[in-house]
């Protein structure tokens, strides 16, 4: 029997900007070892083509919420895999959603390139469930966060009760159901899709992600969805491209960023 390694080993940032894509950043996006993303934004391929990453070899999508810049790369993901990457239908893809979202990715594919995903479309493997196992070993908990109701917001645990396990948030604001999920985590990959200064609880803001920070020591947060500027880009600002001081175990992602595992820690590189 082959041995399955039951943990994932390596997290890629491979977009961390928010809907307004600041400077510097493609839409947030995370791929799990190399085969498992987390969202499907509209930047999806040019974060694919830039990283390097083979589109078919993406086995599993997770969805988080179905805004347009966590979905809107569907139709496209499903083009280049039929037409380029995986011209025999033959790699197997599973997506891992709430009950609802087939249907939405459904109408928007019809809506991209009516009829021209149907095939494609039909292999794919829809996993509902809110705790669930991947052949691979790799396990989630999806759970409901503080955002637009209308777009059904989830974060997601994955491998809980585990070493090393991790959890997104999705898109959500200040929510006491993620921060239970985060306090059983040893690292978080976090949102700050807001500045101060915008009435709105739906995204965390910096003096959130402070009082977090604050009261879970022990857990590392990376932020990303943020509404930060990569600094020193150059250009006259998006809305900011300065950092705020955040405390020792937040650090704010770029693209790119690469976060390995080894036990209960993860070490960042680029
Ligand atoms: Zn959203």
């Amino acid at each position: 029997m082959l041995l399955r390694p039951d943990m994932a080993q390596e997290v890629v940032m491979l977009g961390t900007g928010n809907a307004f894509l600041p400077y510097g950043r493609y839409h947030s996006f995370a791929m799990i070892d190399g085969k498992h993303v987390i969202d499907c934004p509209p930047t999806a391929l040019a974060s694919f083509r830039r990283t390097g990453v083979t589109v078919s070899d993406i086995e599993t999508i997770f969805i988080t919420h179905v805004h347009g810049d966590h979905v809107f790369g569907f139709p496209f993901f499903l083009l280049e895999r039929q037409y380029i990457s995986d011209r025999a239908l033959s790699k197997p893809l599973t997506v891992v959603a709430a009950p609802g979202v087939q249907e939405r990715l459904r109408q928007l594919c019809q809506l991209a390139y009516p009829g021209s995903l149907d095939a494609i479309f039909s292999t794919i493997q829809w996993r509902e469930e809110i705790e669930g196992e991947l052949e691979c070993g790799m396990t989630w908990r999806r759970f409901a966060v503080h955002h637009d109701e209308s777009v059904d917001p989830y974060g997601y645990h994955f491998n809980p009760g585990k070493e090393g396990s991790f959890v997104h948030s999705g898109d959500s604001g200040p929510c006491e159901a993620l921060y239970r999920e985060m306090g059983q985590s040893s690292m978080t990959i976090l949102e700050m899709g807001l500045p101060e200064w915008v009435e709105s609880d739906h995204h965390h803001k910096p003096s959130d992600v402070e009082k977090i920070a604050a009261s879970l020591p022990g857990v590392q947060l990376v932020i990303t969805h943020t509404f930060i500027d990569t600094p020193q880009v150059g250009r006259t600002p998006t809305v900011t491209d300065v950092y705020p001081t955040h405390p020792p175990n937040v650090h704010h992602a770029e693209d790119e960023l690469r976060l390995v595992r080894d036990g209960s820690v993860w070490s960042l590189t680029s």
